[in-house]
């Protein structure tokens, strides 16, 4: 059986951590399986990084950027393979060029376009357990990328589809997917599963425990997910395909406070005004989240919209230079709050009962939008937790006993 475990910056913090991970890998080796693991920089040494960028230069080049963040992950690897060595168990590190995993070429925010498995079958093939970096790739010029912000999830997934993986573990601080946030919902219950598609709204939607191209990912190529705790030996969350035995309506509430409301008031009310405003932003890279767009009035329009805190900015500067327009609005003490279920598409009166919880809290809603397992409200940002707590007690989510 050919494994491939993923362990995130908390699970190889200090040198116990390390020496934690490697003996579970080595455990699983000596059961004879096939082990791959990638790693995250240990603890939070990607923040630390970005921390020493940005004293030597506010505004760097995103190309350097990489350069530096991608040695985050080199630094585990090799740490993690002397351990394993130090074990008696033979180990190799590899980043992304040893491996060669090609990615687009966007710097901070590239996409995996390929991976070639030789090397690492050939490293497998004489029994070692090789160990990847996560997060980076390299693209076509050959300069490194990075996946963006929690990207070794994504990398983890890549690896297991292109070997053929028979197991997909995530290793985290966590011990699965819980209905909510454990520590702003106190009574929320880990899942013994979720759907590719729920995991999908709850990654989006901020819920932390992986990146949402992961999960992506998992689904295309369908890899079987299991997100579980690296200081426990529980069972964790199953993330995979099919329907839900278990008949929950609503699956989990995420909030998410990396949300910007921007206003653009008094807009042209004519053919490709939104397509102009949209298509600005997306040559900037900037990710659009909720949309609505005014009833007209007097020959002029109002298109208000969501992105990130930091996006919001540029999205302003943007819209400033190249829009007509009467005045634009940015509000950052915004947060999302969004309900998922794959039993929400066959149900009546969902949403209605999310919209209840939140006036029975005497929370305002400015703004609402929903997919087919999906219901989310953009409110006051310091209402999210209670906000959180009013829907998740309202659902009966929680744990009872
Ligand atoms: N080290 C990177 C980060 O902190 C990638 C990851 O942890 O997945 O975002
Ligand atoms: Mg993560």
């Amino acid at each position: 059986m050919l494994v491939v475990k993923k362990f995130g910056g908390t699970s190889v913090g200090n040198r116990d951590r390390i020496f934690n991970v490697a003996n579970r890998c080595v455990e699983e080796y000596r059961r004879g399986n096939d082990v791959v693991v990638v790693l995250s920089a240990m603890g939070k040494y990607t923040d630390v990084l970005i921390e020493m960028a940005k004293e030597i230069n506010e505004n760097p080049p995103k190309r350097e950027m990489d350069m530096l963040l991608t040695t985050g992950e080199q630094q585990s690897v090799a740490l993690m393979a002397m351990a394993m060595a130090s074990l008696g168990v033979p180990a190799v590190s590899l980043n992304a060029f040893q491996v060669a995993m090609h990615t687009t070429s966007v710097y901070s925010n590239a996409r995996l376009k390929r991976i070639d498995a030789e090397r690492i079958r050939a490293e497998l093939e004489q029994r070692k357990i090789v160990i990847v970096t996560g997060f980076q790739g390299v693209n076509k010029y050959d300069d490194y990328t990075t996946l963006g912000r929690g990207g070794s999830d994504t990398t983890a997934v890549a690896l297991a589809a292109a070997l053929h993986a028979d197991k997909c573990e995530i290793f985290t601080d966590v011990d699965g997917v819980y209905t909510a946030d454990p520590r702003k919902v106190p009574t929320a219950r880990k899942l013994d599963f979720v759907t590719y598609d729920e995991m999908l709204e709850l990654a989006t939607l901020g819920a932390g425990v992986l990146h949402n191209r992961s999960v992506e990912l998992a689904k295309k190529y369908g890899v079987q997910l299991v997100v579980r705790s690296s200081l426990d030996m529980s069972e964790g969350t199953i993330v995979k395909g099919g329907h839900k035995m278990e008949k929950m309506i609503v699956s989990g509430v995420a909030a998410d406070t990396d949300a910007a409301r921007v206003a653009v008031i008094g807009l042209k009310d004519e053919p490709g005004v939104a397509f102009k405003l949209f298509n600005e932003l997306a040559k900037k890279n900037i990710n659009i989240d909720m949309i609505l767009q005014s009833v007209g009035r007097h020959g002029t329009k109002d298109i208000t919209f969501t992105c990130g805190d930091e996006a919001a900015d540029e999205a302003e500067k943007i819209i400033s230079e190249k829009m007509e327009f009467e005045s634009i609005d940015v509000n950052k003490d915004v947060a999302k709050v969004s309900i998922v279920g794959a039993g929400m598409q066959s149900n009546a009166g969902v949403a209605a009962k999310m919209f209840e919880a939140l006036y029975d809290a005497n929370i305002n809603i400015r703004m609402i939008s929903t997919s087919e397992i999906r219901v989310t409200v953009l409110i006051d940002e310091k209402e999210a937790e209670r906000a959180m707590n009013a829907i998740h007690d309202k659902f009966d989510l929680g744990d009872h006993r």
